[in-house]
């Protein structure tokens, strides 16, 4: 009976996602849903690609942080001056669909065309949850080990995009990034796979011109 009640909740799910989905759609909002560890660089990232989207000008970004407690990330995106709205699990350990849905009236819907989902820090079931995005970017830092996708290959299988961050730090590290390029590519071979930095900057204009690119398609309908 416990797989029938865990279906059950993830076909309630995936309908409130296609609702939030169509929502979107209709304002010509590019979605990101950010899904990595704790402590794998997502809200520094997000800080540093609001920066660079600021500077381009060229897209209108907020941001959703969800965590298990508090609005520490969130007051830190506030900083860069984009909308942004906390939401609190409680405890839960992912993002659902009717979570975001009961943040979007308190978001610009009109003014943006890009919302990025900080996932809570995780890398089991955000993979499942669908919220309404477009696609999820997975986050790997080079400081957990270049042993996670063939771990935990169900996010890696799911998204779109993998960013393995931290790269400074890479020569203090084990992590052989070759590894884990062919782990993630045998576990999903259309995984667009980006490293980079967001302390020092190296590879984060290919990252921001790929989210530039893919607003324009968005809007453009
Ligand atoms: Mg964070
Ligand atoms: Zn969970």
């Amino acid at each position: 009976m416990r797989v029938k009640v865990y279906q059950d909740i993830l076909e309630a799910n995936d309908n409130l996602a296609e609702m939030n989905r169509k929502k979107f759609k209709g304002h010509g909002i590019l979605v990101v849903n950010l899904i990595g560890s704790p402590g794998c660089g997502k809200t520094m990232l997000l800080e540093k690609t609001l920066a660079a989207l600021r500077e381009r000008g060229k897209v209108r970004p907020a941001v959703v942080e969800g965590d298990l407690e508090t609005s520490r990330d969130a007051e830190r995106i506030a900083r860069s001056g984009v909308p942004v709205v906390q939401i609190n699990t409680q405890g839960g350990c992912h993002l659902d669909a009717s979570m975001l849905a009961a943040v979007l009236p308190d978001l610009p819907l009109a003014e943006i065309n890009l919302l990025f989902i900080e996932n809570v820090g995780n890398l089991v079931c955000p993979a499942s949850f669908d919220v309404g995005e477009s696609y999820k970017v997975v986050v790997l830092s080079v400081t957990e080990g270049d042993d996670k996708p063939a771990k935990y290959p169900v996010v890696f299988h799911h998204s779109e995009v993998a960013l393995v961050t931290k790269m400074d730090l890479i020569e203090h590290t084990d992590f052989s990034l070759e590894a884990a390029l062919r782990d993630m590519r045998s576990v999903n071979p259309k995984l667009k796979c980006l490293p980079l930095s967001a302390r020092t900057g190296q590879g984060m204009d290919a990252w921001v011109e790929l989210l530039e690119e893919q607003v324009q398609g968005v809007s453009k309908g």
